[in-house]
């Protein structure tokens, strides 16, 4: 309905209603605003005015009309007589009920105006559609009766099953648009929006149906029976690498697609997919639709249009898919659950699994969550039942687990100066002489993570964070990881002047590579790392690379642990697995156990046998001991019954106030008035005001609190509660994370 034939309605006496509409700002609540009766429901994206803006925003329900767990969203009561009309309702999808339940309840969870959440939901939409095109298929009068000329028999020739539009019609049947336009008229030609659009194909649920192992076989039967049963379940689908779990839960989607519903599947890091995604294309026929941040602004509509319509059936993505407006969502899948990668860190946080649960649970339908190494969380909930569990025990096929074996660094270190052991130069030489592939993998980017003067002691660190500086010697700068900042590499110290003093400290990878080089100077080498692999493509040309043999050594970060499979690595290198266990982090040895084993998990998955070593100096640490006899279900146990006394997740709750101000006085005060109020109740403790490991970050002083709850204990109207009524100024922030998985 445009603008004007809303107008007229009004004209023509027609009552109006009260309405809800939710806008993407950060207001409390939905705004009031007048429709004529029954020109909109909820969900429908209606543009308003707002003082003398227009905002685009969607009609939101009532209180009365939604289930119970729906956390409402209130509209703000303003008398009748001083509402406005909408102005119009866009000619779009309206958003389905079950996202707009998922909006209302992920904002309540996290204590985020519903607002900023909405905003997630249609970002990536313009109001515009994108362009409909349009396309010939033969008409329904017969061409009998037709002066047939030549030029007229080309393009009916010209014909495929699909809609051709105009143009190619043409240039396939060498004549002009006047030639088709007649046929047209004359009824032998008929147009068609061109639906078949070939970016989001129709998956064919039989294209290749693999062949499955008993074990394989069960497992998909069990998967599958939940999505043909349909209504919510969770569902753990546990394999150590290369069992076939994508195998397994392809067979999942192939079912969702038999009954004419849509899945979603994400991934931890969706640009680096390539392989999934073709191996999608090789199981069902045609590639999934893709969604991440990196898509383009045209193709982000495009894309958000095709799944508003059930066109896009398959949609593969990064957290933020969760947000898109599947009509007819028939399945989630969260492949790699336990990776931290999932949790939103910036702007609205929320862990992108845990949303996927709620998600599937609000619209009624299965989720199943993938991995190697399933977090405690999952672990957690298995065990008492919450979640169903389907296993895979062995590899598939002839391959086997690798070996894991640890590299004593205390009893035979590198050379001075160097990072790499004798023991794992000379396991790198017999890999190469076999012909096989070797990768080492080492968790940090740039050349070393610290400069300091060998003269005065000075360390070079980041002017607007409490952080070191990374050397990046390609570049011929100092970096920060965690702003951005970056400077060229002074040839004296800044402190004493003294020359040529600096010196790098550690290893990143860029060094590592360095190293390599020397050892091996006829050895074909690859980088793989975020910063010089940065676009999907880049990526897929250096996995091309891998798999076609074209490279022999290949040195990243934990861009390369993903769920690569190439058959001819047989050797895994880690040149420092002791680096996630610093800080005080309480998953730092769940994190690295999962991270190792899944870096291990790319050596020997097809028939050659594959080893791992590990460099530690700390050989007896827990950690180690469960990579090296590869008892996840042990270290596991461990670390439950370190976590429970404390009632530290997922045995408690958490939640993280970080306060920032641009000061440190201003934010030791604000920390003060925020902890001064802490709740003091049963079940309850506030740790902190505590410094922030990153104490200055981008140039904002940074206090931390968190809060600790019993699991039964939910932290939101503590939060409320506790936080109500504060102050701010402008310069002063307090943002909330609940369920923090990173304590920076
Ligand atoms: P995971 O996801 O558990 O790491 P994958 O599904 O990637 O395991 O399987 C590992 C490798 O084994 C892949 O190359 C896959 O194509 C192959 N594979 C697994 N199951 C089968 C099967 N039933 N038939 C043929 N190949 C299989
Ligand atoms: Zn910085």
């Amino acid at each position: 309905m445009t603008q004007e034939s809303l107008e007229k309605r009004r004209e023509k006496g027609e009552r109006a209603e009260r309405i809800a509409v939710l806008l993407p700002l950060p207001f409390p609540t939905a705004l009031d605003y007048l429709a004529p009766e029954g020109a909109v429901s909820p969900g429908d994206l209606v543009q308003v005015p707002l003082g003398k803006r227009q905002e685009t925003g969607c009609v939101w329900d009532r209180e009365s009309d939604v289930p119970a767990d729906f956390a409402p969203v209130p509209a703000r009561e303003v008398a009748r007589t001083r509402l406005k009309p909408i102005s119009g309702k866009l000619d779009m999808p309206a958003l389905p009920g079950d996202l707009r339940r998922f909006i209302a309840w992920l904002a309540a969870y996290t204590l985020t105006p519903p607002g900023l959440v909405l905003a997630m939901a249609i970002r990536a939409r313009h109001t515009k559609p994108p362009r409909v095109v349009h396309g010939w298929v033969r008409g329904t009068e017969a061409t009998e009766g037709l002066r047939m000329t030549e030029a007229r028999q080309r393009v009916m020739a010209a014909l495929g099953p699909h809609p051709a539009t105009t143009a190619s019609l043409a240039e396939r049947a060498g004549v002009s648009d006047a030639v088709i336009r007649g046929l047209a008229a004359a009824g032998a030609l008929r147009e068609e929006v061109v639906t078949c659009d070939p970016l989001f194909g129709t998956p064919d649920p039989d294209f290749d149906r693999p062949r499955l192992s008993p074990e394989q076989g069960e497992a998909a039967h069990e998967l599958s029976s939940a999505v043909r049963e349909g209504g919510f379940a969770t569902i753990l689908l546990e394999g150590v690498t290369g069992s076939g779990k994508t195998e397994v839960y392809f067979e999942a989607v192939a079912q969702c697609l038999a009954q004419g519903r849509q899945c979603l599947v994400l991934l931890p890091e969706i640009a680096l997919s390539t392989q999934w995604t073709d191996r999608f294309a090789r199981r069902f026929g045609v590639q999934p639709a893709l969604w991440h941040s990196e898509l383009g602004g045209r193709k982000k509509r495009e894309t958000w249009y095709a799944i508003a319509a059930g066109r896009a059936q398959v949609v593969v993505g990064a957290r933020s898919a969760l947000f898109l407006p599947f009509p007819a969502l028939g399945l989630v899948i969260v492949d790699e659950e336990h990776e931290s990668a999932f949790k939103q860190e910036e702007g609205v946080t929320y862990h992108g699994r845990d949303m996927a649960i709620v998600r599937a649970r609000l619209a009624g339908i299965p989720v199943i969550l993938v991995s190697a190494t399933p977090s405690l969380e999952t672990l957690t909930n298995v065990e008492a039942g919450r979640y169903r569990h389907v296993v895979l025990h062995g590899r598939h096929g002839a391959a086997t687990l690798p070996r894991v074996a640890l590299i004593d660094m205390r009893k035979a270190p590198p050379e001075r100066g160097q990072f790499l052991s004798p023991a794992l130069l000379g396991a790198m030489r017999e890999t190469l002489a076999r012909q096989d592939q070797a990768m080492l993998f080492l968790n940090r980017r740039g050349y070393a993570p610290l400069t300091l003067c060998r003269s005065c002691g000075h360390r070079m660190e980041c002017p607007n964070c409490s952080a070191w500086l990374v050397e990046h010697r390609a570049r011929q700068i100092l970096t920060c990881h965690h702003c951005g900042h970056h400077e060229p590499l002074p040839h004296s110290c800044p402190s004493c002047a003294a020359e040529a003093s600096l010196v790098p400290i550690g290893p990143g990878i860029e060094r590592v590579h360095e190293e390599v080089r020397h050892h091996f100077p006829e050895a074909r080498i690859l980088v793989m790392a975020s910063d010089t692999l940065g676009s999907p493509s880049a990526t897929a040309e250096a996995v091309r690379q891998i798999a076609a043999r074209e490279v022999d050594l290949i040195v990243g970060t934990q861009i390369v642990a993903k769920g690569w499979h190439f058959p001819d690595l047989t050797l895994v290198g880690v040149v420092d697995a002791d680096l996630g266990l610093g800080g005080g982090d309480l998953r730092a040895a769940e994190r690295t156990v999962q991270l190792l084993h899944q870096v291990g998990g790319r050596a020997g998955r097809a028939e050659k046998p594959g080893q791992v070593l590990l460099q530690s100096y700390l050989g007896d640490h827990p950690v180690m001991q469960a990579l090296v006899s590869n008892d996840y279900q042990a270290f596991m146990a461990q670390e439950a019954a370190q976590r429970k006394p404390g009632f530290w997740p997922p045995y408690g709750r958490l939640a993280a106030l970080i306060v920032s101000a641009d000061t440190a006085e201003a934010a030791d005060g604000l920390a003060g008035r925020i902890g001064a109020r802490a709740p003091d109740l049963p079940g309850i403790q506030v740790l902190g005001p505590a410094p922030a490991p990153l104490a200055i970050l981008r140039g904002r002083h940074r206090r931390r609190l968190l809060l600790r709850t019993r699991r039964n204990v939910a932290v939101q109207p503590i939060l409320r509660n506790w936080l109500e009524g504060l102050k701010l100024t402008t310069h002063e922030r307090v943002d909330i994370d609940i369920d923090p998985i990173s304590f920076l």
